[in-house]
């Protein structure tokens, strides 16, 4: 499609469904019905004189700096003021292709200085960002273009022809972008000016949409607000002492949550600099640690570096911090990094909907196995998955949040979004979980992953941390499959280590020994690897699938 092609009217009213506002950071309550804190001066002062928060505090701040914003693999380097002028020239393009205010423009492409000038476009222009796993099948795509009605779908170069279709049919223009910043939306933003009027938004505006949850059943968009992001950020900023000097080693993919707004808005806040990889590569990543002052990553990225002997103490010593998260770090690993590097990684618990909920403390005790403390603002309880009610301390139940950071709903779904958010603002996040004597909060695991058997309910974490102890045990998953009798069982599945022999029989025992008999499991599985997705999350439901029949008949 032509760059040239005038007004485009295939867009719905801005920031449709986002007239709840509990993405505004306006109260702060721990007791329903007490209202505690109005947020800052500070604050107010910003929203008084921005014409558009979240443009103006992460991006427009640091206009005109000659400092460098990005480190690139090939050597280059981006300077924060050649960034925000190709976000510009991009801004200026969407507006010559008629968006406006509110639009979606929906994003699959690899990961790219370009495809981060994207989503800053996107806020300068006030349009709702929407990245995409670059994993997503054509059939996939079709659904999340079709439910947002996105306005324009950039993509790589090599997906058009597929992809075309597709678009036409939904009335979605369509442009590429490559890995290596080319294709024809670069084309048409070649000739723009290099600097935009920042559209006005409101901090209750919605700035991103986001699908999640894609393993049970259809993905929903999480709507995210100006305010749900930047008060996020400013937290986190402070939580975890990000500065201008800071240099963050950017491994993750910018689709989700935790490369894009945790690492690049933390960034960005901040005014610092990222090395940023196109991608998690193990040579890179231990080559250029030395420039690095700070790296987040998921668990998988930290035993991956464990595994390579280049890893040394010296190569980490001038870091400032490592932070963990988006699926659980076994306290293994915590321990294992901390007597290689003598660093304790800082492990914090969020999610799409959510940005961050919780973190370990950045001078207190980081604890291994657990995710911290709520952060500041956010409240977090524990509650009867049946009833909702309060569950005293020590106890295991739903974890449930509520605070400026968690999103006012999901995408024309008013009825999930009902289901999962309360009225008073506190959200369902499905995650199990329990708050320990000190206060420091266990995930315990995923709601749906809980079996009941027998009319007991087993939650999965317990018995995988005991199997992960045992000898020849590199890590396990534990999951309910049917079983006639029991309505569900217990099959726990192994992945050996390669260094020490498995003795199942050995396993069993310690099994019986450390749990009651309705937890243990009735068979277990040795296999080469669990099955995880891009943010290292095991994908249990796989699991489920593959071994559904195993007590049947
Ligand atoms: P996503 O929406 O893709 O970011 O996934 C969010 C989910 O990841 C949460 O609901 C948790 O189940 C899981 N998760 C994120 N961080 C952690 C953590 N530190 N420990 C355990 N689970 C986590």
């Amino acid at each position: 499609m032509s760059c040239e092609s005038g007004p485009f009217s295939a867009s719905a009213p801005s920031g449709a469904g986002v007239s709840s506002t509990p993405g505004r950071a306006v109260v702060d309550r721990t007791e329903p019905g007490q209202i505690i804190c109005v947020e800052n001066i500070l604050q107010i002062y910003e929203r008084s004189v921005m014409s558009n928060p979240l443009y103006d505090t992460l991006f427009g701040a640091n206009q005109g700096r000659d400092t460098p914003f990005l480190f690139l693999p090939d050597g280059s380097v981006l300077s924060y003021k050649d960034f925000l002028a190709m976000a510009a020239r991009y801004a200026n393009t969407f507006a010559g292709l008629g968006l406006e205010p509110g639009d979606r423009v929906a994003v699959q492409v690899g990961k790219s200085p370009e495809a981060l000038a994207v989503y800053a476009a996107c806020a300068q222009a006030g349009l709702v960002f929407l990245p995409l796993n670059t994993a997503y099948t054509v059939s996939e795509i079709d659904y999340f273009i079709t439910n947002s009605t996105a306005s324009v779908f950039l993509c790589d170069g090599a997906g058009q022809d597929a992809l075309q279709p597709m678009c036409q049919d939904a009335g979605t223009q369509l442009f590429t972008l490559n890995g290596d910043g080319s294709g024809t939306f670069a084309d048409c933003a070649k000739t723009q000016p290099d600097s935009f009027d920042t559209v006005a938004r409101d901090g209750g505006d919605l700035a991103a949409l986001l699908y999640t949850s894609g393993t049970t059943g259809r993905s929903k968009g999480a709507m995210l607000t100006q305010d749900n992001l930047l008060s996020n950020a400013r937290t986190l900023v402070e939580c975890w002492r990000f500065s201008d000097q800071d240099v963050l080693l950017h491994a993750l993919p910018i689709f989700h949550s935790h490369g894009l707004f945790v690492a690049s808005n933390v960034t960005l806040m901040a005014g610092g600099a990222m090395i940023f990889l196109p991608r998690f590569d193990l040579d890179q990543v231990i080559a250029l640690m030395p420039a690095a002052t700070t790296m987040m990553g998921v668990p998988t990225l930290y035993t991956r570096l464990l595994g390579d002997a280049r890893f040394t103490p010296e190569l980490t010593r001038h870091m400032r911090l490592f932070t963990s998260g988006s699926a659980p770090l076994l306290a293994e690993t915590h321990i294992r990094f901390e007597s290689r590097t003598g660093h304790r990684i800082l492990e914090r618990y969020g999610m799409t909907e959510t940005n961050m909920n919780t973190s370990n403390p950045y001078d207190g005790e980081r604890r291994a196995g657990t995710v911290g403390f709520a952060l500041e603002g956010v409240e977090l309880k524990i509650t009867d998955a049946v009833t909702g009610a309060n569950l005293p301390q020590g106890r295991i139940g739903q974890i449930e949040v509520r605070g400026p950071n968690v999103f006012p709903g999901y995408w024309q779904m008013p009825e999930k979004t009902r289901e999962e958010l309360r009225e008073d603002g506190f959200f369902i996040t499905g995650d199990l979980g329990r708050i320990d004597e000190q206060g420091y909060i266990h995930i315990v695991g995923r709601n749906k992953d809980m079996i009941i058997s027998g009319g007991f309910n087993i939650y999965p974490k317990e018995i995988e941390l005991l199997l992960d102890d045992q000898p020849g045990v590199s890590e396990s998953a534990v999951i309910g499959v049917p079983h006639p009798d029991f309505g569900e069982s217990v099959l726990a599945v192994l992945v050996a280590d390669g260094e020490q022999a498995l003795n199942l029989g050995a396993i069993d025992q310690a099994v019986s020994d450390g749990l009651a008999r309705f937890k243990a499991p009735k068979m277990i599985k040795v296999i080469d690897e669990l099955p995880r997705n891009t943010m290292g999350k095991v994908q249990k439901n796989l699991l489920r699938d593959q071994f559904r029949d195993v007590f049947q008949g």
